[in-house]
This record gives structure tokens, C-alpha cells and sequence, in this order.
């Protein structure tokens, strides 16, 4: 029965995994009354599939979140279980952090976080359906997936709320779809399928009808996890420990130190045996089979892809990585597949170490729907539904920290749309969620999108030890991180100011510190047996930003200037509603790639593959002409 009561909200979030999670908490940290409703409580900041967080460009992305004031960062320090900063060998815009975590404890930290957040109700509800307003569509539609899709979908609805299983709706200006990898999805382990997002869970095929029924493009996309084992059946003495560092960096700017013990993880190999049985079994794989339709993830295929991807290489590094502290189960990091159930079990024999090993859960592949971001604004906003936002695995991302960090935008952007406050966007130059966010909406996702660090063109600057100096200014002016932060952000450039005042002041040789730092052999190191460097006792955090900021000053500066040049570009802004199709001499192609991907301003259409500099002059004059 649905209920009677009228249930209103300022936002909406659908979907209480790592984009929603985060999207809930930033609404309500701008004051939103806001509502995530998720199909469980109980899997509420769930980890799907690796019990990781962080890693090369992702772990920069965690620092930008906590920088921001999401909560990633602080759950991951409170829960991970080794943590390790990857890439310490190359330079700083490599420098990578990276956490194993206590699946079971992340879960309930983030669950407990967003519980007891000020401004947040979750309940248990699955939405089946999206309430369109009266105002805009001409006429007050509900649409699920039961319904009809209309031919001529409707422009510019405006959305009104969401219904769920018993036909009650939830009223709210602004809505957040964050469904992950659970728009009819199907799993697959050999030739075995069943409906649902993730292993013992359901699936959610009404939303897809509604989205369709609305117009908007669906696509199918797939990804898949590892067998689990039982380590209390591995060899340990044959793998090789992997231990965490000895001084282990937190992700938050907010936390001192982690402080408990770390664990090791282990590494092996697979065998020319097991590439042998995966190729005899090809056929059986329902990605060979032809059984699965959608892309993989490229930069995580499955150990079948592996095998059939790099046919010359013998063996392939397998990660033991434990689930948590107080669980036996291992994941087998490296060995993602969705062959059958025979094969899985003698795979993981023919490797070393696992030779005796028990699988306590078979790996499996899911396929799902996405929404190709190319219809969303850099706000993550739906240009076909005012008010709707995208954000996480249905943008076509993978990766838990990409969901979370679109999450977070999309949350901070509805609540400043209802607010009717400005909206927040991250440059190319600022983040790499402005990365992120740009290249969704600008050039799609042909396969599922992971960050690297080669996607920024401004990584020397967007490092992961200044996004608190990059981005909680930005965070500060519009109250979506408290005074705490604030506060902490003033010390810490104040300690930076003084270290680099010492750096200039003081001299080797006739050579300022400074000066010596920029040669490749010296580091802050150097200077510590300096009485003069000891008795300032500078924080190492600020003085890691000196050093850097001195070893780096040309590159630095010379970046500064390609983000002048192309920010005199970017800054033409293009209106809401514009008609590409009307600009004269435009060639017909560039018409057709800006009036889908409708670019807020002339940098982003620039960044359209297939957009030459000759459209957008024309582009410019015509933007000029319409005043
Ligand atoms: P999710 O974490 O999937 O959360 C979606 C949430 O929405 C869930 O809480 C769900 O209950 C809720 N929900 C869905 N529909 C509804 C509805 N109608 N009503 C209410 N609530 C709803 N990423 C990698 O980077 N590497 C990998 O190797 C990898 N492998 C994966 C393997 C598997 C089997 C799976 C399932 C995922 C894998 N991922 C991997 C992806 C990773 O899990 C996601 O990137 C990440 O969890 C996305 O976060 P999200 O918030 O977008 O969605």
C-alpha cells in the first residue's frame, strides 16, 4: 500500500553505494533536507568487489574528496589494514596513495557516517519510477518501466520525485541517481546468468524503462571480480609478503596518524598451466561466448582477457590481498573472471601457493545498463531533466573513487540549484575531478573510465599532497566544509610561508636553500643535519610543500602560463539552449558533436574530438553575434 503521508525533501539520492554516500553527505553539509533511499540498508558503503581504496590517479582523487570535505578519505584511514604510498621512486605528481581495507569495517564506518549525519534519512527502498513536475513537460508524468516508451521522448522535464516498489512517491526539486552497476543487470559464471548487480543482491530494471521512456540513450557495460579463498588453505611460505610502508600516510587531511598495526598482503603467479586451461575453456567464458555484449573495463580485464590480450606472456601477477581482520577470506587480485565453476576451482590450484586452496566465493562478471555521460553538464546535471543528476558506475566510470567523487559534486550541485546558488565546477587545472567531470561530458566513455595520472595535463600541479590548498578554498567559499578545515588549511599555509622564507633566507655556500634544492641530487634531506634547519622544527607536510614548491618552481610557473592561455579560450561561455544547428557555416559534423554534447563554453567544446580550431572561430563569432 502506498503510504498517505506526503514525504518532501530539498534532494533526493538513489542508491546508497560510493557516489551516493557521498553525494548525501555533501547536500546535507550545504544545508539540503536531504533523502538517500538504497535498495538495503544494510549494503550501504558496501566495497563490491576489491577491499581497496586509492592507487595511482585514484588515490589523488580520495585526497581531492577529503579536501573537499567528503568522508573516503577519513573511512579509509579508520578502517584500512596496510597502507602504502605507490610510485615513491618517481617524482611527486606520480606519488600515489593507496589502502587495503577492513571490507566489513569500511562498510559500517561509512554506514555509521551517513546515519548520524545532520540533514541526512536513509531508508530501505528501491525506486522503481521518477515523478516528473507539471511546470515544464506540459503534463505530470510518472514514469516507470512498465510504461510505454513514447516515441518522441519530451524535452526539458523537470523532475518532481521518485516512486518506489509500493507505489509511494518522495517528493523533491532535485534528484541524484547513483545506481551503480544495478540498471537490469545480469551476472555471469560460465554459462550460469542470474538477474542482479552484485553477488545474493537484486537488480533494478524499472529505472532503465523510465530513463528510456524520457529519451535518455542506455548502453550496456560490464565488470567482473575474483574468486575469494579461504586463507587458512593458502601457502603462504610459497607467495611472497608484501608488506605495507613502515610509515604509513593517512588519505585525510583531518587525521594525525594511523596508528593501527598493518598487515601483509602476498603476491604470486599464475602458470603456462593455468593459461593452458583458461584457453582450453574459452569457449565456456561469456565474454568468448558471446553470452556477455558489453565493454570491460580495459585497465582491469579478466584473467581470460589476459591470457588472450598477451598470449606471449607465461604468467601473470596474482595479489593476496586479506578482506579484513577478522575474516579468513582472501581476494585473489589479478584473476577477475566469469568462467565456470570447474574451471575457476582448477584455475586457482594450477597457481603457486593456492595449490590446496578452497574458494569460499566464485568470481563472476556483471553486465548493466549506463547512461552515456555525453548527456549530462558539467554540474552533472541531466540536460534532458532539470534537476536529475547522474553520478558513479551509471556515468560509465569504474572504481569506487571516481563514483565518490562524482557523487560528491552531483550532491553539492543539487543542493546549490535548489538553494539557487551558483554552481560548483573543478577546472581541468584545479582537479582531477575536474578531469574526471570534463571528460565524461566532453568525449563519453566508449569503455568503462578509469582515472590515470597521463589524463591531467597539469599533473605536476595536481598533486595528491596539495589538493587541501587546491580545492578546500573552493569548498570554504560555498560552506560545504566547516571552519575545522578552514581553520587547519590557514596553519598549514602559514607553516608553508615560514618554511619558505627560511628556504630563501638562508645559504650554503653563497647559494640560497632554495636555490640548492632545485638541483636534482638534493632534497629536504640534505639539509637535516643543519642546526639552523633543525631548530625551526618545521611539520614535515609543510615543508615537503616548500621543497616541492622550490624543486619544481620553473615547471611550475611555465604550466601557470599554458593554463593562462587556455583559460583566455575556455572563459567564452556558451548560453544555456543555444542552437549549434543554426550557426552559419559551421560544418555539419561540428553541429551535430556540439548540439549533443552541448559544451558549456568554448575550452570545453575545443576538447570535443572531431573539433577542429577553424569551428570553433566560427563558433566564436557566432556566440559574439548573439550578444
Ligand atoms: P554501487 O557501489 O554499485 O552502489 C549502487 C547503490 O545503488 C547500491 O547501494 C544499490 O543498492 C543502490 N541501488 C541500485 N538501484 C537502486 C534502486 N532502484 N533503488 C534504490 N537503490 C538502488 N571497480 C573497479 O574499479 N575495479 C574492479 O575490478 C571492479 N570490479 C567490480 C566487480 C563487480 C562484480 C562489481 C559489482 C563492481 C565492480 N567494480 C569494480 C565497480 C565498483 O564496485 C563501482 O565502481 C563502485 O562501487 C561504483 O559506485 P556507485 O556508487 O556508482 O555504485
Amino acid at each position: 500500500m502506498p503510504s498517505s503521508a506526503v514525504h518532501r525533501h530539498d534532494v533526493i539520492v538513489i542508491g546508497g553505494g560510493h557516489a551516493g554516500v557521498e553525494a548525501a553527505l555533501a547536500a546535507a553539509r550545504l544545508g539540503a533536507d536531504t533523502l538517500l533511499l538504497s535498495m538495503s540498508c544494510d549494503t550501504v558503503g558496501v566495497m563490491s568487489c576489491n577491499p581497496a581504496i586509492g592507487g595511482v590517479g585514484k588515490g589523488q582523487i580520495v585526497r581531492e574528496i577529503d579536501a573537499l570535505g567528503g568522508l573516503m578519505g577519513r573511512a579509509i584511514d579508520a578502517t584500512g589494514i596496510q597502507f602504502r604510498m605507490l610510485n615513491q621512486s618517481k617524482g611527486p605528481a606520480m606519488h600515489s596513495p593507496r589502502a587495503q581495507a577492513d571490507k566489513q569495517d569500511y562498510r559500517r564506518f561509512v554506514k555509521f557516517a551517513v546515519e548520524d549525519a545532520a540533514g541526512v534519512s536513509v531508508r530501505q527502498e528501491t525506486v522503481v519510477g521518477l515523478v516528473m513536475s507539471e511546470e515544464e513537460g506540459g503534463r505530470r508524468n510518472e514514469v516507470d518501466g512498465d510504461a510505454t516508451p513514447s516515441p518522441s521522448p519530451l524535452p526539458h522535464h523537470r523532475i518532481a520525485g521518485v516512486r518506489v516498489a509500493d507505489g509511494t512517491v518522495f517528493h523533491a526539486p532535485a534528484v541524484v541517481l547513483t545506481t551503480g552497476t544495478f540498471m537490469s543487470a545480469v551476472m555471469h559464471t560460465g554459462e550460469a546468468q542470474a538477474k542482479g548487480g552484485r553477488a545474493g543482491e537484486g537488480t533494478t530494471s524499472g529505472l532503465s524503462g523510465a530513463l528510456r521512456e524520457l529519451g535518455f540513450e542506455l548502453s550496456r557495460f560490464k565488470t567482473g571480480t575474483p574468486c575469494r579463498v579461504h586463507g587458512g588453505s593458502v601457502d603462504w611460505a610459497a607467495c611472497e609478503p608484501q608488506p605495507g610502508d613502515a610509515d604509513p600516510r593517512p588519505f585525510s587531511y583531518l587525521t594525525h596518524r594511523i596508528a593501527q598495526p598493518q598487515v601483509d598482503c602476498y603476491l604470486t603467479e599464475t602458470t603456462p598451466a593455468v593459461h593452458d586451461l583458461i584457453r582450453a575453456n574459452l569457449h565456456r567464458a561469456p565474454m568468448y561466448s558471446g553470452q556477455i555484449h558489453g565493454t570491460g573495463p580495459r585497465y582491469c580485464p579478466s584473467i581470460e582477457d589476459k591470457v588472450v590480450r598477451f598470449a606471449d606472456k607465461s604468467s601473470h601477477q596474482v595479489f593476496l590481498e586479506p578482506e579484513g581482520r577478522d575474516t579468513r577470506e582472501v581476494y585473489c587480485n589479478g584473476i577477475s573472471t566469469s568462467l565456470p565453476r570447474d574451471v575457476q576451482e582448477e584455475l586457482v590450484r594450477g597457481i603457486r601457493g593456492l595449490e590446496r586452496a578452497r574458494i569460499t566465493r566464485l568470481g563472476y562478471a556483471v553486465e548493466y545498463d549506463f547512461a552515456p555521460p555525453t548527456q549530462l553538464k558539467n554540474t552533472l546535471e541531466t540536460h534532458r531533466v532539470r534537476g536529475l543528476y547522474f553520478a558513479g558506475q551509471i556515468n560509465g566510470t569504474t572504481g569506487y573513487e571516481e563514483a565518490a567523487g562524482q557523487g560528491l559534486l552531483a550532491g553539492a550541485n543539487a543542493a546549490l540549484a535548489v538553494a539557487g546558488k551558483p554552481p560548483l565546477a573543478i577546472g581541468r587545472d584545479e582537479g582531477y575531478l575536474g578531469v574526471l567531470i570534463d571528460d565524461l561530458v566532453t568525449k563519453g566513455a566508449d569503455e568503462p573510465y578509469r582515472m590515470f595520472t597521463s589524463r591531467a595535463e597539469h599533473r605536476l600541479t595536481l598533486r595528491q599532497d596539495n589538493a587541501d590548498r587546491r580545492l578546500t578554498p573552493l569548498a570554504a567559499a560555498i560552506g560545504l566544509v566547516g571552519p575545522e578545515r578552514t581553520e587547519q588549511l590557514a596553519r598549514h599555509e602559514a607553516e608553508i610561508a615560514r618554511c619558505e622564507a627560511f628556504l630563501e633566507a638562508h645559504r650554503i655556500e653563497g647559494k640560497t636553500l632554495a636555490e640548492r634544492l632545485r638541483r636534482p641530487e638534493v632534497t629536504l634531506e640534505s639539509f637535516a643535519e643543519l642546526p639552523e634547519w633543525r631548530a625551526e622544527r618545521f611539520d614535515p607536510r609543510a615543508a615537503e610543500q616548500a621543497a616541492i614548491g622550490a624543486k619544481y618552481a620553473g615547471y611550475i610557473a611555465r604550466q601557470a602560463v599554458e593554463v593562462r592561455k587556455a583559460q583566455r579560450w575556455g572563459a567564452v561561455r556558451i548560453p544555456d539552449g543555444f542552437d549549434f544547428a543554426a550557426v552559419e557555416h559551421l560544418r555539419h559534423e561540428a553541429r551535430e558533436k556540439l548540439g549533443s554534447v552541448r559544451p558549456a563554453d568554448v575550452g570545453q567544446a575545443g576538447r570535443i574530438s572531431g573539433i577542429t580550431p577553424a569551428d570553433l572561430s566560427v563558433l566564436v563569432v557566432a556566440l559574439e553575434r548573439a550578444g
